[in-house]
């Protein structure tokens, strides 16, 4: 098989089989989704050839009249799709949308309070590994050893303890409600900006399945690839005229050169795709269908983290089947089931081992899986690691039916099929 009309054999042979891979497994990343042919088609444009540097009617280069467009349509629909008065398409991930804000309201050596790595965090909310954590000082905050969730008077207690400068609310994996008006509170109190990522939420905040952050952080930052199922990419919004002026510079030149035009183009069609009422239907969809996911492991043993889910994504606890995270990963890629191994608040397994695996519901949903598939999928996962648990090199014969099962409930949802 090969990709038509890329004449690279090499490389057309391997997006051909990448191609086949998405087609034949089940996609349980919970920062992943399937985009739609129009925002690849929009991303694999001639805009690719076009530098930009600048802002639209304010450019370094000749020849941006049709990009000043594109980029003119990202930003409204953006506005349009939070409510947000100011928003910036540029930066070329969520991490770089991050370190924008950081760069553009932060002196290195502030105090920048975040969630923990380890409770769900992500890796630029203050991780030692990256610019984040050694660049600033870092106090994080976790979430209670019982419930799982954010105890906002905890919150509270370390921020007037510490007085940050900037407090990062928001996470990769926290399967509930973060309370963002309790975050503005706590970060006026203490005279700090407040900061939301927002990633894995903003397709559910789009549709209005998931808290907005707009109206009460000082600037929201998002990746557009996850629940929001655009192009790989970041933006930030603000409803401060001042502060977004800080933050275009801090994307262009502060952070980065050209903006990537063939993927802003895309992300413009991914959010127009949001507006559409059927988004609604998607993103009621992905939560329901996390929560019946959710219900069948936790009824099958797995231990749920929270107990349950707002979103599409479910924290497993693999502990009392008897397996890793790391060993669920791979026995579970062998059944066509992908997914990534991930940390437990408390875990006592090492970060490359864990005790749990991240699930998210938003790649199934938009192939069209519903709640019966999603318990369907929920009993495969639980044939692979009760097998697992009994013998560490897994089943291959449990392993290979899944792998049928799979393969014939990814047959009934195709994607990407002409
Ligand atoms: N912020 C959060 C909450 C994320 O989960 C992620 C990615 O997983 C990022 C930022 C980083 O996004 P990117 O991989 O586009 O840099």
């Amino acid at each position: 098989t090969k990709t038509p009309g890329l004449t690279d054999d090499a490389v057309a042979h391997a997006i051909a089989r990448e191609l086949a891979r998405q087609q034949d497994q089940i996609e349980l990343i919970a920062s992943e989704n399937i985009v739609s042919r129009d925002v690849l088609i929009a991303q694999g444009s001639v805009l690719t050839n076009k530098y930009a540097e600048g802002y639209p009617g304010k450019r370094y280069y000749g020849g941006c009249e049709f990009v000043d467009e594109v980029e003119d349509i990202a930003r409204d629909r953006l506005k349009q799709l939070f409510g947000a008065a100011h928003v910036n398409v540029q930066p070329h991930s969520g991490a770089q949308a991050n370190q924008a804000v950081f760069l553009a309201l932060l002196q290195p050596g502030d105090t920048i309070m975040g969630l923990s790595l380890a409770h769900g965090g992500h890796l630029t909310h203050g991780s030692p590994v990256t610019m984040s954590g050694k660049w600033f000082k870092v106090v994080s905050y976790e979430v209670e050893p019982d419930t799982h969730l954010i105890d906002m008077a905890k919150v509270r207690a370390k921020a007037l303890a510490e007085k940050p400068k900037l407090i990062v609310a928001g996470a990769s994996a926290y399967p509930r409600v973060i309370d963002f008006a309790a975050f503005r509170a706590i970060a006026d109190e203490v005279g700090a900006w407040l900061m939301v990522d927002m990633a894995h939420y903003a397709g559910l905040i789009a549709a209005g399945e998931y808290p907005n952050p707009v109206p009460h952080a000082h600037v929201v930052t998002s990746t557009t690839h996850k629940t929001l199922r655009g192009p790989r990419g970041g933006v930030i919004l603000t409803d401060d005229e001042g502060l977004a002026k800080k933050l275009n510079s801090a994307v262009f030149p502060g952070n980065q050169g050209g903006p990537l035009m063939h993927v802003i183009a895309a992300k413009a069609v991914a959010f127009g795709e949001a507006l559409d009422p059927s988004f609604k239907d998607y993103a009621r969809a992905v939560v329901a269908n996390a929560r019946a996911l959710a219900d069948t492991l936790a009824g099958g043993g797995v231990g749920i983290v929270s107990g349950g889910t707002d979103c599409h994504m479910v924290l497993c606890d693999l502990r009392p089947l008897g397996v890793t995270g790391k060993a669920a990963e791979i026995a579970l890629e062998r059944a066509a089931l992908t997914c990534n191994k991930n940390a437990i608040p408390f875990d006592p397994e090492k970060p490359f081992v864990t005790s749990g695996i991240r699930l998210g519901s938003s790649a199934g949903t938009t192939r069209g899986f519903g709640e019966a598939e999603f318990r369907q999928i929920g009993q495969m996962i639980l044939r692979v690691l009760r097998a697992l648990g009994a013998n560490p090199d897994g089943d291959g014969a449990v392993e290979a039916e899944v792998r049928a099962q799979v393969k014939a409930m990814c047959d009934r949802f195709p994607i990407y099929r002409d």
